[in-house]
């Protein structure tokens, strides 16, 4: 059996929450102790992840990272395989387009990467994703200033 906590991070309090988790994993499955676990994390990981930006209201356009655009159908405001998209601004500018799928094949993931380089965006990719954890993938998009 993993474990992600030992001694003095493990408290009683996360032994009691293990021990919730683990009885709602027998009794219901796997499934709904993910549920239950993603419910409590989402939004204190949103929150700390989106501390230092404010999200734009409206269209979620990554392209708005790289040049000024209306949104109209076609425009590709989203890359391939986008789920769950944010835009997070800076100062008020476009600083981060984060999209939160729950899988990326490799099809996928090559358009996504394509549709990148043909913006002059650079990639990143985590497995922690507040929309929700443990389920769905952190991709990031910034600027390639390199
Ligand atoms: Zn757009």
């Amino acid at each position: 059996m993993s474990r992600f906590a030992d001694g003095q991070d493990a408290t009683e309090l996360y032994r009691q929450a293990v021990c919730a988790l683990r009885e709602l994993c027998r009794v219901e499955g796997p499934g709904q102790a993910m549920r239950a676990s993603a419910q409590v994390l989402s939004t204190p990981m949103w929150r700390a992840f989106t501390e230092d930006y404010s999200v734009s209201r409206g269209v979620p356009c990554a392209l708005r990272l790289v040049q000024h655009c209306q949104h109209d159908p076609g425009d590709q405001c989203e890359p391939p395989g986008s789920d769950h998209s944010s835009l997070l601004l800076r100062n008020r500018r476009p600083d981060t387009f984060v999209t939160q799928p729950y899988s990326l094949d490799g099809t996928t993931l090559r358009q996504m990467l394509d549709y990148a380089d043909e913006h002059g965006l650079k990639v990143s990719i985590s497995g922690i994703s507040p929309h929700f954890p443990g389920k769905t993938l952190l991709v990031m998009m910034h600027r390639n200033t390199d």
